[in-house]
């Protein structure tokens, strides 16, 4: 409890990010760097980053550590951060965008989930054969990785993964 306290004291003012925060998550937090990625958000993760590594990616790049370790967390060398108080994934989510004062979303679609680059357009003729026929035939546009080479595709989750997002943005009363 004595390190909640310290780590609270501590906190960081972390408003004003332009033009998105950017992110790097421990590695407890696959779920939540997802999430994060599906919303466009720029989240740094691997379940091998070692609490070094962590510490240091969020100083070099300026990147607000993610972390619900209370022993990572209370280092005099960590800056930029957000403790996590809930293990719920949406909780996280609320506390993420009211801390750094988000309101819009990056954008739905634009960056890897598996590796975080941003994706590129790519034509559909250049991925006939690599998807399901069926994705095919009903899919307008496709986007493609270039680093890990995944194409994807709006698909039929879209409209729900936005109405939760939309949940999420809303402020508490
Ligand atoms: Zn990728």
């Amino acid at each position: 409890m004595l390190r909640h306290m310290q780590i609270r004291s501590k906190a960081p003012s972390l408003a004003g990010w332009r033009p998105a925060p950017r992110f790097v998550a421990d590695v407890m937090l696959g779920r939540l760097a997802k999430w994060l990625r599906i919303a466009g958000f720029d989240v740094l993760y691997s379940n091998r980053f070692a609490d070094d590594e962590l510490v240091s990616l969020s100083l070099r790049e300026g990147r607000i550590l993610l972390s619900r370790d209370t022993r990572l967390l209370v280092r005099r060398s960590v800056k930029q951060f957000i403790f996590l108080e809930s293990e719920k994934v949406e909780d996280q989510i609320r506390q993420i965008l009211q801390a750094t004062q988000t309101f819009d979303l990056p954008g739905l679609l634009t960056r890897c989930l598996a590796c975080n680059q941003l994706l590129v357009e790519i034509s559909r003729d250049r991925v006939k054969g690599k998807v399901p026929p069926y994705v095919f035939e009903t899919q307008p546009n496709f986007k493609f990785c270039s680093r890990c080479k995944k194409i994807y595709w709006a698909g039929t989750h879209r409209e729900a993964v936005l109405r939760r997002f939309e949940r999420l943005l809303q402020p508490l009363p």
